[in-house]
């Protein structure tokens, strides 16, 4: 019995490596470091859907200016293979634009998305489809957005699109590139639209304790049930924004709400990953925030106890956790631009 599950455990991972991926689930828990994480377990009584994950590697995730990053680097690294400096948005240390992973899907014939649970326009979201000198450059990454073929993007940060100083209104521009644009999760939902706009929120969308509900789950499964139709596949980023914003506030009921929100969707793409055996999932964080420390905890009342030592992030290396085809190329320790050469040599792009 014991040789067969071995025979079983080596055959699958032969499998789950030759398997050509076709679909790339990206998601990034901006902040996540592995307190993060264990928080959150915590917090769920001792478990997360992460758990299930097949491998696990490490990045490490310093800018070209700075020894801590920031999730403009941190994302442009994943997004075009650059190291760069903090606050470049899809541009390399010189400020020279470099093509991202969804533009480079895009050039393939893939469908692409990104969901997130802050501005659309912030740092993480951004970093894959604009290319702009400065992430508070809020109203030119928007513009950004309508120079490419994205299918679907959701998130908050409708006031860039059409409240501007430049008097353009992007919902409309976008309307006449056939999208349709909605400012609600129902209307999401409801949506039979295969070109798919959620602005959500005016700026960011509120905490998931005051009221976010299921919208983070919701974007991604109405996301990728677009994305899905093309037969060439997809490249989707999905992020879990506000775990960090848990960790700048030093507030772990914070970190440990969004953590578990973020670990929903984690569930569901590996779920996904399951039936859709083509599909790669690569789940981690652009960098650490708080310098968050666990000094005790209670699975059973779920209670954790923490400290953290800084407001801003800290520039220790972060887990990587694969599931599916491909995953085994993300074990190791290598640093956050070569998760960009994996994915493109994962989806042959
Ligand atoms: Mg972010
Ligand atoms: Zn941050």
């Amino acid at each position: 019995m014991k040789k067969l599950f071995l025979i079983f455990c080596l055959l699958s991972t032969i499998q789950s490596d030759a398997q050509q991926v076709k679909n790339v689930l990206f998601l990034i828990g901006d902040g996540m470091g592995v307190s993060q994480i264990y928080a959150g377990l915590t917090a769920n009584h001792g478990h997360l859907n992460l758990e299930k994950c097949q491998f696990i590697g490490f990045h490490r995730n310093q800018a070209s200016n700075q020894y801590v990053t920031d999730s403009a680097a941190g994302a442009t690294a994943f997004a075009t293979g650059f190291q760069t400096y903090n606050s470049a948005i899809g541009v390399d240390s010189t400020k020279k634009p470099q093509v991202t992973l969804l533009e480079l899907a895009e050039k393939k014939g893939l469908s692409t998305g990104l969901v997130t649970t802050c501005d659309i326009t912030d740092a993480t979201p951004s970093s894959f489809i604009a290319h702009q000198e400065k992430r508070s450059m809020h109203e030119e990454i928007a513009a950004d957005f309508l120079k490419t073929d994205v299918d679907v993007f959701i998130g908050g940060g409708r006031k860039y699109f059409n409240q501007r100083k430049d008097g353009r209104n992007l919902v409309e521009e976008l309307k006449t590139k056939n999208y349709e644009v909605v400012d609600n999760l129902q209307a999401l939902k409801e949506s039979k639209s295969l070109k798919l706009v959620g602005l959500l929120a005016e700026e960011n969308p509120v905490k998931i304790s005051e009221g976010r509900g299921e919208q983070l789950l919701e974007s991604a499964q109405k996301a990728v049930s677009i994305l899905e139709k093309n037969k060439n596949g997809f490249f989707a980023m999905i992020e879990g924004s506000q775990i960090d914003w848990g960790g700048h506030a030093n507030d772990k009921d914070y970190v440990t709400n969004e953590m578990i929100d973020f670990d929903k969707v984690i569930g569901w793409a590996f779920s996904y990953a399951d039936k859709h055996p083509e599909t790669l999932v690569v789940i981690t964080a652009d960098h650490e925030t708080g310098g968050m420390a666990l000094l005790g905890g209670d699975f059973k009342t779920g209670k954790v106890e923490a400290k953290f030592i800084t407001g801003g992030h800290t520039g220790q290396m972060i887990p990587v956790f694969s599931y599916g085809a491909h995953a085994k190329d993300f074990a190791g320790i290598y640093h956050n631009y070569d998760i960009f050469k994996k994915i493109k040599k994962a989806l042959n792009l």
